[in-house]
């Protein structure tokens, strides 16, 4: 079919497609217009990877529009959001207007409603229905891309229900479902009454197969020698091969370290392959890497990165997953080995793929990848326009191996979709949205909703959903965050904030209990007498006391934050004068770990030792009646949270970032990503105190955590990190040097200010600009050398590392990256 026979999409979009030279729908496109994407008709379409899904998505998505409608892109990662916002922004030259949601629904007010094509992840929608944003019901179209991630475990079950929840709100809206092959793609289409478009068809030839020995086998069952030599690695042999033919390589491996140990090795077979120009150009993109964070991944990154290869993981920067990704599309970087994040959407084609591991730890022994994770790896082999084919390769050590390795994944077909929507968390969280947004009044609305769920679709068991669902119904009562008055449903205070605030209902349980704890710890050590009753009163008569489920749907590992009902004050110990008064930071930050909603670190090899003795020396500022050491897993999840939460206690106390990533062995986006974990929970904590009329100092002293934790700064710096331009390190070389608020940025003498910013006119300027001084201008100032301590006192810590290094880029506070 010739594009310019496609009805119903804008002329201009038309012209847009053929300057770009694309004239003729591919196989896939076609059969999804024949069934009617652009006439309003849900599909889904089930095909390879680069075979043209957004191309689908956006005839669909134009023509919407064109009949005066508005459509919604959920993406499945958030990198993606502004990957695709730029991608549609095209469309503005035309007249269509686009806008991606944070899912701040206050920030934004109505402005999205204005837009004719919102971009935004599963989570962010879910957030928007929950607090209900009124464009949600002007939609016409939505679609989902990578429709399959429904079977993931964490995120599958958000998209499902959102998805159920749109068409509930709008039940004539036209559903577009992009999706990876799968088993059964049928399933998804019942589910969503749509027309199905399945074809393996693919752009550009995809050889898959096996290499063994010094042979290379495809499926084709054509050989090619791949020789490997002495005692080096398969996937050196193969890369280099691919570089001498002028292409480039994909690495697939299983683990954080194997991706980075990998790259080291390979990148040195990179090297030679380079041109002088070529190099220095990879010493610049170097230079670029190592500023994005003040770690040992950034300056490991710029090392492998100077020998154009790379490393790609969940633990890097957003910002160094970009650079990476836009280097290896520019051909700059021939080589990144990668743990199977990459594989999940990101437009990164490579010559050949390399599955190296096909194997992965999964908490308790190596259990092979799903056919479908590595067919999405294989996926990404073959850049169209570019290479003549794509290959895709697995590594076999043995004969045995070999023909393992083309049963299992290369002949193989990918696994069918299951809803994981039955497991507790996902429940309890949906179950509780779906009744404070109003979506279901009662019992029979609730099942009735459930009933529009993919769970229920492929659910065999009779009276399972209902069992399921009279489950959490129950536990969302008993800790009185609904009410059920009669057989009418209604969400409680609390229970409206926890579902805004996006927070599990075990998380809020959690920490409403261990508050609770400390607030009634808090009167009796003042010797007043405070009942209970006067704080938890306000929501349910139940008050606030967790109750656990029975039983599980098989989702073993997701259960274990099972909150316990606080014990009495009087139990917990009788050394009452040593406690602290408010919550300490430290207290606080275990409290929030605890919960279902933070990923805590693992206890690794003498870890258990090492936050055993921590337990015993900080056990005070602990909120909640502690587990004793033979209740074996709730004993490990405690100390799981100490040793997280000494991670969070490092940030707020200065520990250099380097330091911390090397202590607790985490690359700088995991700390990034625990920080702002943090922030929204005790962000949720505070407003959750308010809400159950938690005393004031409670309350105060979640704040404070909260603010320290956000800027990485101990309490005396949270006045001079308010003033822009100063970050964690800033503020406190400014502090040894007496400067203590922005009012004494007003006053002090310039030459002071100027020696503890290390002699930096332009950023002394622009801070006494920020907090306000009349004339900031350093000119004719000198640098007064005996205001700066020499030993830096405070922070030891902090300073110990920082000498010489210090940059613009190292004064960012984490949440800039
Ligand atoms: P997918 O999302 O299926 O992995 P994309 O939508 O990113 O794949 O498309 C892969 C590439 O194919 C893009 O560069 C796109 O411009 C190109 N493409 C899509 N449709 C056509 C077509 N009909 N003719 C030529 N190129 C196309």
């Amino acid at each position: 079919m010739k594009t310019a026979d496609v009805p119903g999409v804008p002329a201009p979009f038309v012209e847009q497609l053929h300057s770009e030279g694309i004239e003729e729908l591919y196989p896939p496109q076609a059969a999804a217009v024949e069934a009617g994407i652009t006439d309003g008709k849900s599909v889904v379409a089930s095909i390879p990877t680069a075979s043209g899904k957004t191309l689908i998505a956006t005839l669909a998505m134009l023509s919407a529009v064109e009949r005066g409608g508005k459509a919604l892109y959920i993406v499945p990662l958030r990198a993606l959001a502004s990957e695709k916002k730029a991608e549609f922004e095209a469309f503005e030259q035309f007249g269509v207007s686009v806008g991606v949601s944070t899912g701040n629904y206050e920030s934004e007010g109505g402005w999205l409603g204005e837009k004719d094509i919102v971009v935004a992840t599963s989570e962010k929608v879910d957030s928007l229905v929950r607090n209900g944003a009124p464009w949600i019901d002007d939609l016409t179209c939505v679609v989902a891309d990578e429709v399959h991630l429904i079977d993931d475990r964490h995120r599958g079950p958000t998209l499902e229900v959102t998805l159920a929840k749109l068409r509930q709100v709008n039940p004539n809206l036209q559903v577009v479902a992009l999706s990876a092959t799968v088993g059964n793609a049928g399933d998804i289409a019942d589910w969503l009454d749509a027309e199905l478009v399945d074809d393996d068809w693919r752009p550009i030839e995809l050889r898959k197969g096996v290499h063994f020995g010094n042979a290379l086998s495809f499926d084709d069952g054509s050989q090619r020698e791949v020789r490997v030599k002495g005692s080096e690695k398969q996937e050196a042999a193969l890369l280099r091969d691919v570089l001498e033919d002028g292409g480039s390589s994909l690495v697939f491996v299983n683990s954080r370290r194997n991706a980075e140990a990998a790259a080291r090795r390979l990148a040195d077979e990179v090297e030679p392959f380079l041109t002088p120009d070529e190099k220095s150009d990879l010493r610049e993109l170097a230079a670029e890497v190592r500023d994005v964070s003040d770690s040992d991944t950034s300056d490991d990154l710029a090392d492998v990165v100077a020998k154009g290869g790379a490393f790609h993981h969940a633990g890097l920067a957003r910002e160094h997953r970009a650079l990476v990704e836009d280097a290896f599309r520019d051909r700059k970087l021939r080589v990144i080995c990668a743990t199977p994040t990459l594989a999940a959407g990101v437009n990164t084609p490579s010559r050949r793929v390399i599955v190296r591991d096909w194997r992965r730890y999964d908490g308790s022994g190596m259990a092979p990848l799903s056919v479908l994770e590595v067919h999405q790896m294989m996926g990404r082999a073959g850049r169209p326009g570019r290479d003549p084919y794509g290959e895709a390769v697995l590594l076999a050590s043995n004969h045995d191996e070999r023909e393992e390795l083309f049963d299992r994944y290369v002949y193989a077909e990918p696994e069918p979709v299951r809803s994981k929507l039955a497991a507790q968390p996902a429940m309890r969280t949906h179950v509780l949205a779906t009744i404070a947004s109003g979506f279901a009044r009662d019992r029979d609305g609730l099942l009735g909703f459930l009933e529009q769920t993919l769970y229920a679709e492929q659910s065999t068991e009779e009276g399972r959903l209902e069992q399921v669902a009279d489950q959490v119904l129950d536990y969302l009562v008993q800790n009185g965050f609904v009410e059920n008055d009669d057989g009418e449903l209604q969400a409680t205070n609390v229970g409206h904030t926890v579902s805004q605030l996006y927070l599990d209902p075990m998380s809020a349980a959690t920490i409403i209990d261990g508050l609770r704890w400390a607030a009634e710890r808090e009167s009796e050590t003042a010797g007043t007498d405070t009942s209970a009753g006067s704080f938890t009163a306000t929501d349910s008569a139940a008050g606030f006391q967790t109750y656990s489920l029975d039983g599980d749907d098989g989702d073993e590992a997701d259960d274990d934050g099972e909150t316990e009902q606080a014990e009495p004050v009087a139990d917990a110990g009788d050394d009452a004068d040593d406690r602290p008064e408010k919550p300490t930071a430290l207290g606080l930050y275990q409290l929030i770990s605890r919960t279902p909603d933070m990923y805590e670190l693992y206890l690794k090899s003498g870890d258990r030792e090492q936050y055993a003795e921590e337990f015993y020396e900080r056990e005070t500022e602990l909120l909640g009646h502690p587990p004793s050491e033979y209740e074996e897993n709730r004993w490990e999840d405690w100390l799981s949270a100490l040793k997280t939460a000494r991670l969070l206690e490092d940030w707020a106390n200065e520990v250099d970032e380097a330091r911390i990533t090397e202590t607790y062995e985490v690359g700088p986006g995991d700390l990034r990503g625990k920080v702002e974990t943090a922030e929204w929970l005790l962000g949720a904590a505070e407003r959750v105190a308010g809400e159950v009329g938690l005393p004031g100092p409670i309350t105060r002293g979640v704040r404070d955590a909260k603010k320290r934790v956000e800027d990485g700064v101990r309490e005396e710096l949270l006045e001079l990190v308010s003033v822009r331009g100063i970050g964690r390190k800033r503020a406190r070389q400014l502090y040894d040097a007496g400067i203590e608020t922005p009012a004494d940025l007003r006053s002090v003498e310039k030459g002071v200010v100027l020696a503890a910013l290390d002699g930096r006119r332009k950023t002394a300027e622009n801070i006494l600009e920020n907090a306000g001084r009349e004339d900031p201008s350093m000119d004719e100032v000198r640098a007064d050398p005996t205001a700066v301590p020499d030993d830096p006192g405070s922070t030891p810590d902090s300073r110990a590392d920082e000498q010489g290094q210090e940059s613009e880029q190292s004064q960012t506070s984490l949440g800039d990256f």
